[in-house]
């Protein structure tokens, strides 16, 4: 009978892989027979594990500090190279996407919702294809929303410009509140940003 093989996901934050975790994982593939991948979203997946092995391998990566994606949990934004390593970024990505993670904590949001934070409108981590695209650019921060990927792409629309940090944040307030104030249980942005209760006009 062939046996089980299953999978995690493990979360990182702005795709940052720690030293640590990326050693404890390494030597549980070469112990297990894993096989580790990059994900598209900037996370890692550790895949090929035999289900009796399954336990065991999950609570050695906690205890190297894996997290791993819940339902619910606020999404991880993805984000580009940003000023840390690319010459053209205006913002540095992985702070902001720490501090909007620090912001927006454990709150819950509908499944689906997709972020996404490039450091200039070169937009490389695909802002206009998440339900909330954050782009920096010289004069601050253009805010996107109702993007998304899949078979039947949707380009996000413009909903703020010229904003600062503090200011993108206090807009994810309100939008975030909107989506979550809507009855049905998945709604994706692009749905909702022809309705009359909208927050915030198309620019
Ligand atoms: S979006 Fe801009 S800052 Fe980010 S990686 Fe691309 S060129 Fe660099």
């Amino acid at each position: 009978m062939k046996n089980t093989r299953l999978s995690l996901s493990v979360r990182l934050p702005a795709g940052y892989l720690p030293p640590r975790l990326a050693a404890v994982a390494a030597e549980l593939a070469e112990r297990f027979s894993l096989r580790l991948y990059l994900q598209a979203a900037q996370d890692l997946r550790v895949a090929e594990i035999c289900e009796e092995d399954f336990e065991t391998v999950k609570s050695i990566l906690a205890e190297a500090g894996a997290e791993f994606a819940r339902k619910g949990s606020f999404p991880k934004p993805r984000i580009c190279s940003g000023s840390r390593y690319c010459r053209r970024g205006q913002v540095d990505t992985e702070a902001f996407s720490t501090a909007l993670l620090e912001h927006f904590g454990d709150r819950g949001v509908k499944p689906k919702l997709k972020l996404a934070i490039a450091g200039c409108p070169r937009n490389c981590s695909n802002p206009k294809l998440a339900d909330i695209g954050i782009v920096a650019g010289v004069h601050g921060f253009e805010v996107y929303a109702g993007g998304r990927a899949g078979a039947n792409p949707v380009a996000g629309q413009k909903i703020a410009a010229g904003l600062s940090q503090h200011e993108v944040f206090t807009l994810l307030e309100t939008l975030l509140a909107f989506h979550n104030g809507r009855m049905e249980k998945r709604v994706r942005m692009y749905q909702l940003i022809e309705d009359e209760g909208f927050p915030f006009p198309v620019l």
